[in-house]
């Protein structure tokens, strides 16, 4: 299994080795190999995701990624910018399918905003179309048309495209709670009752799994209102791009969150949701949970190894339960740890 770890900027060399300790220590026959990405990589190669990057990302089997961004970069011009090398490796790589679990451990639940009732125990997944919809759509733009300026994008999918995503979500399902919620808004838009129609299609390849439809206004009310309903939600582009931060915000803990993004193969990227924190980087403070927890989704799509995924996972449940927390998820009378020490917890539970 090849493994190229892009680490990033900031709180992402401090996360990333963490998670690699994890992988190390585990009977796994990996190579890892790191790259630059990102700001790191536009100080020494003036380009955020440089050559070398590319051929290593291409052929490894995953990447795992920390966080790229600063605030040395932002006055960039665009093409020089951290993101852009996000952007490029995600479509470089074929990207389409990210994969963004929300899960509240109960130790956590008071991290939440909402009552610990409504979301204690929470598991849920979000599946989001990635590289089409209105985001990508043309034709696109600002023109004057009778004396004033309009603006307009293209919301667009094609049938083999939603089938795709649609795999993704109900293969997801088959290894969780049998069940997918597909979320529209065929009420009003024709592209999504072409994506409703779809679902119907392929559900009947996944007899095992329950299919629902929810339209996007209910969908992001039901999260609030009573969020353990859902087992997997698949959604198009832009609507999971908004409700896939509401989802894991419902946990209220940002560096407890792993993400994955998958092209046709089960090729991904595995990375931390959140940012590079440049306010903690550097310090020893940063919590590498959602990192290690991006590691055991690489094992669990990319290298189908449930029962690693699973270890790892565990190790992460334990700590919990042990009472060590990062800065980020501390409350009294709980154990407050920095980076290192959290990743010692986990190799110790591991
Ligand atoms: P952020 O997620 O980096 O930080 C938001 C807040 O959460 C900060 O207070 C930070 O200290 C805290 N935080 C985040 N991760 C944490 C962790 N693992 N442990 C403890 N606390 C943690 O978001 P931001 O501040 O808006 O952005 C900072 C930089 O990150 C920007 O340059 C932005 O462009 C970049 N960014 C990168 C990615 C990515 O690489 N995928 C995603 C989002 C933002």
């Amino acid at each position: 299994m090849k493994i190229c770890v892009l680490p990033g900027d900031g709180i992402g060399p401090e996360i990333t080795a963490e998670a690699v300790r994890v992988l190390k220590a585990l009977d796994l026959k990996i190579e890892l190999e790191e790259a630059l990405l990102g700001g790191c990589a536009i100080d020494v190669a003036k380009d955020p995701f440089p050559e070398a990057t590319q051929k290593l990302a291409k052929a490894a089997d995953a990447v795992l990624l920390g966080a790229v961004g600063g605030p040395q970069w932002d006055s960039n011009p665009r093409e020089l910018r951290p993101e852009r090398g996000l952007l490029r490796i995600r479509k470089e790589l074929g990207l389409f399918a990210n994969l963004r679990p929300a899960i509240l451990y109960p130790e956590l639940a008071n991290a939440s905003t909402l009552k610990a009732e409504v979301v204690a125990g929470l598991d849920i997944l979000i599946v989001r179309e990635l590289t089409g919809d209105i985001y990508f759509g043309q034709p696109r733009g600002i023109e004057v048309r009778n004396g004033e300026r309009v603006g307009f994008n293209t919301m667009i999918y094609s049938e083999s495209e939603i089938r795709r995503i649609l795999h993704v979500a109900f293969a997801a399902a088959m290894k969780r709670n049998k069940k997918v919620c597909s979320v529209d808004k065929m009420n009003v838009l024709e592209c999504t009752q072409l994506w409703r129609d779809v679902a119907i299609e392929v559900s009947k390849e996944y007899p095992e799994v329950e299919l629902s439809h929810m339209l996007v206004d209910n969908a992001a009310m039901q999260l609030v209102k009573a969020p353990k309903q859902f087992d997997v939600m698949v959604t198009g582009n832009m609507f999971g791009d908004i409700l896939s931060d509401e989802a894991s915000m419902l946990t209220g803990s940002i560096g407890m969150l792993p993400s994955a993004s998958l092209d046709a193969n089960n090729k991904g990227l595995y990375e931390p949701s959140h940012g590079s924190a440049p306010d903690i980087a550097g310090k020893g403070l940063a919590n590498p949970l959602a990192t290690i927890l991006s590691a055991a989704m690489m094992l669990r799509y990319t290298f189908a190894n449930e029962a690693t995924a699973c270890r790892i996972e565990g190790a992460v449940k334990k700590v919990l339960a042990q009472g060590f927390r990062t800065g980020d998820i501390y409350e009294s009378g709980t154990k407050r740890v920095g980076t290192r020490e959290m990743g010692d917890a986990v190799l110790a539970a591991l």
